[in-house]
């Protein structure tokens, strides 16, 4: 059965496959690529993004959690795949079964894995997270020869290299990120030297893949720029991203309010003139920010219309006064492209006050979506 819906978000599969072809077009050829499709495939739909990435010719996949893993395999999806959070020790059996790699930064999760492969006589695949100035997941660099060394008895447990992550990798100045990229290299040659192979060590997302090739190691990690968005919004990024993702909807109803009326919850918008008024059936229960209010835009019949007073939990309105012939049902774009002008993701993230990340987590995981380009 066909659910109708008034509100539709959109995924392009071609353009995420077109992407990939951009990003994987900047590393060299031994470079191993990870798409990172966690949280859904940032609200993408983890299953058909990651066959499509897989079609495309993807090496690995990253995961948020077991669940996600165990999904992949489900739909039966071969590739390596990196659970990105790590697991815990309650986790491991899962994990080992199901091939899956996991982060490591624990010492129960190194016995717990060991105990699994063993029981299973399976071998578990980890790499090894340090940080380096993240100040997240991962253990410092100056305990990593000591945890690695207590993993040489763990026969079962293959640590396949290190890995960590980036700070601030996506603004101009590289100072910081140079600094985490050294304590990242020089552990590796230290470890190396101690006889750890770590063939696989990596650290570079979306940001590191296009400004800093030196970042790239043995394996790039990129999420943001598969889904068509710069890393920094403000410095585009010399590939020609296509957006993903998109949010569409119509007019349900259009009216024409007189001077001085109030707009909405708290009557935050008054009309100084004769205001013509399109109501749109999306809000905030669609992950349409509640902070768009009197900020955010749409595109009608081409044209940037205006949110007026409070977006509502299913409802918005924006001001269409001088478009002719505005009618119920029109269509009305509130992520993406319409004539020749388009909404991005960072355009409703600055207007929002967030990120182009947390854009395509709030949209993709409340609205049902709709593939071409399979
Ligand atoms: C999310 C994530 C990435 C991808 O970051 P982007 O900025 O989206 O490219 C890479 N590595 C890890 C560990 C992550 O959690």
């Amino acid at each position: 059965m066909m659910v109708s819906s008034l509100v539709e978000l959109g995924v392009d599969l071609a353009a995420l496959a077109h992407n990939y072809r951009e990003l994987r077009g900047r590393c060299d050829p031994q470079v191993r690529f990870l798409a990172v499709v966690k949280a859904d495939a940032y609200g993408h739909g983890l299953l058909p993004a990651a066959r499509r990435l897989a079609a495309a010719g993807v090496d690995y996949l990253g995961v948020g959690s077991l669940e996600e893993g165990l999904a992949l395999r489900q739909a039966g999806l071969t590739l390596p795949v990196l659970l990105l959070v790590g697991i815990v020790p309650g986790e491991a059996e899962a994990a080992v079964a199901a091939n899956l790699e996991v982060m490591l930064f624990r010492r129960d999760v190194a016995e717990s894995l060991t105990a699994a492969a063993r029981n299973q006589g399976k071998k578990a695949r980890v790499h090894l997270k340090v940080d380096t100035g993240m100040g997240r997941l991962g253990i410092l660099p100056q305990e990593a020869l000591e945890f690695l060394s207590g993993l040489r008895e763990h026969r079962e447990l293959e640590v396949l290299g290190l890995c960590s992550h980036l700070a601030v990798a996506e603004i101009e100045d590289k100072t910081y990120t140079l600094k985490q990229l050294k304590e990242f290299t020089d552990l590796l040659a230290a470890a190396r030297g101690q006889g750890f192979k770590l063939k696989l060590s990596h650290i570079a997302n979306s940001a590191a893949l296009w400004e800093l090739r030196e970042a790239h190691l043995g394996l790039v990690r990129p999420g943001i720029m598969l889904y068509g968005s710069p890393p920094a919004p403000h410095r585009p990024p010399p590939v020609q991203l296509q957006p993903v993702m998109s949010l569409t909807s119509q007019v349900l109803q259009v009216k024409r309010l007189p001077p001085g009326s109030a707009i909405s919850y708290g009557g935050t918008y008054l009309t100084r003139d004769w205001c013509d008024l399109a109501v749109i059936p999306v809000g905030y229960c669609h992950g349409y920010s509640r902070l768009l209010s009197n900020r955010g835009e749409m595109l009608l019949k081409g044209r940037r219309v205006p949110i007026r007073g409070r977006v509502c939990m299913n409802l918005t309105m924006v001001e269409v006064t001088g478009i002719p012939e505005v009618k119920e049902g029109e269509p009305v774009t509130l992520l993406g492209a319409d004539g020749g002008d388009r909404i991005s993701a960072d355009e409703l993230a600055d207007w929002a006050q967030t990120i182009s990340y947390e854009i395509y987590c709030a949209l993709g995981s409340a609205n049902p979506r709709h593939y071409s380009g399979a």
